[in-house]
């Protein structure tokens, strides 16, 4: 309906619209909305103009057939599950996999009868092999926390469609600035946009896409039915943020590629982690799959791994356990996301207390350096 108040003019900037229901004129309307003949909207926990414009402009990001804006990245991750599994179905999934999603393959899944195996996915002998027992779903990440392990989605996705699985993909430390999942052979792309594509640290939301048309149904189903419907402010803002996507990727990545060649220099810098470094186990395989830059995360090694050293450090880059804000802060995976791990293995990955994890923004190069070099101490802050 034309809103008579605006006339002949429009909003350059999108409106939002809180409305929780919609009005209908009568129920021939409301039948042609059901069945899709004309668009509109009937009750917003089924869909709402903010998630449906934000869900259209991702799926052409990723490339996707169908998307579903959901009210978190988990959010996602669930409704992907939920769409494809049931009861007596078997998970293979990455052993580096973000914490949460880790637990809910492992804990709450495993209460309706569907269990995981984990391997490690950088081992394609070992995916062969898992897969050899019938699996619905291979989870990975494409670059995996904190480690920055690359997966190789194309391979990945030839083996597990060889064995009748179907292959989501974990993409937030990537976006679909660097790599597309469903470019190379995924069936399913996850995002959580409340890290770098949302960019601002103000929205929590999450994005499932694929490239299934038979399944667009039903993810949105299982969206609505399992209470996954995101905000429309939330959508609004995530909307707001998709202009700057790529510029702010392009220039966080240029910026982390430049810290981690400096920072490798770094007396007080023990290791550096970034895939694309060339010690870094899959550079290679970096090379290949993220020809744009291997994105905004990059893990240092402090050679004093003590928490004074540590603190100091977070007195000078804001410690938060997020990522992906326009703004470089730093994370503590000992501590916060691998707090609940086994210490000794945590250790042997390589997850020690003096393992800092860099959340790399746009802020001009030398501002970052100087803050890292305060935190290092090596310039007074
Ligand atoms: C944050 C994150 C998630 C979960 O997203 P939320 O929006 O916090 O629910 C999933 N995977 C990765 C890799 C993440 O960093």
């Amino acid at each position: 309906m034309p809103d008579p108040l605006l006339g002949a003019s429009a909003p350059l900037a999108p409106p939002i619209y809180p409305s929780a229901v919609y009005h209908l004129p009568d129920l021939d309307a409301l039948d042609r909305v059901y069945d899709g003949s004309v668009p509109g909207f009937v009750y917003a926990r089924d869909g709402h103009p903010n998630s449906a414009r934000l869900a259209e402009k991702l799926a052409a990001k990723e490339r996707a057939r169908w998307a579903v804006v959901c009210s978190s990245g988990m959010g996602a991750l669930a409704t992907g599950c939920l769409t494809v599994l049931e009861a007596g179905d078997r998970v293979v999934a990455s052993d580096q996999l973000y914490g949460r999603t880790n637990q809910l393959l492992r804990a709450e899944l495993a209460r309706f009868g569907v269990t995981t195996e984990f391997i490690d996915v950088g081992d394609l002998a070992r995916v062969r092999e898992a897969l050899r027992s019938p699996a619905k779903l291979l989870v990975v990440e494409t670059i995996s926390n904190p480690l920055l392990r690359v997966s190789d989605v194309p391979a990945l996705a030839e083996i597990a469609h060889a064995a009748g699985c179907r292959l989501l993909v974990d993409n937030t430390f990537a976006s679909p600035v660097l790599f597309r999942p469903l470019d190379h052979g995924a069936d399913f792309v996850m995002e959580s946009l409340t890290k770098t594509i949302g960019g601002h640290s103000d929205v929590t939301l999450g994005l499932l896409a694929g490239t299934d048309e038979a399944l667009r149904a039903r993810a949105a189903q299982a969206a609505s039915v399992w209470g996954q419907a995101p905000s429309p402010h939330d959508c609004w803002l995530a909307e707001r943020s998709l202009p700057t996507l790529e510029l702010r990727l392009k220039a966080a990545t240029a910026n982390a590629t430049a810290l981690a060649h400096h920072l490798r220099e770094h007396p007080a810098v023990a290791h550096v982690i970034y895939p694309g470094l060339p010690g870094h186990p899959d550079y290679n395989l970096a090379r290949r799959l993220l020809p744009d830059g291997c994105g905004t995360m990059l893990g240092l090694v402090l050679r004093d791994g003590t928490r004074p050293a540590v603190n100091r450090f977070m007195h000078a880059v804001p410690f938060c356990p997020s990522l992906g804000d326009v703004a470089t802060t730093c994370s503590h995976p000992a501590t916060t996301s691998h707090r609940f791990e086994d210490p000794a293995a945590n250790a042997r990955q390589g997850i020690t207390d003096g393992l800092i994890r860099l959340s790399v923004g746009i802020e001009p190069l030398e501002e970052i350096r100087a803050k890292l070099d305060a935190g290092l101490g090596t310039r007074e802050t």
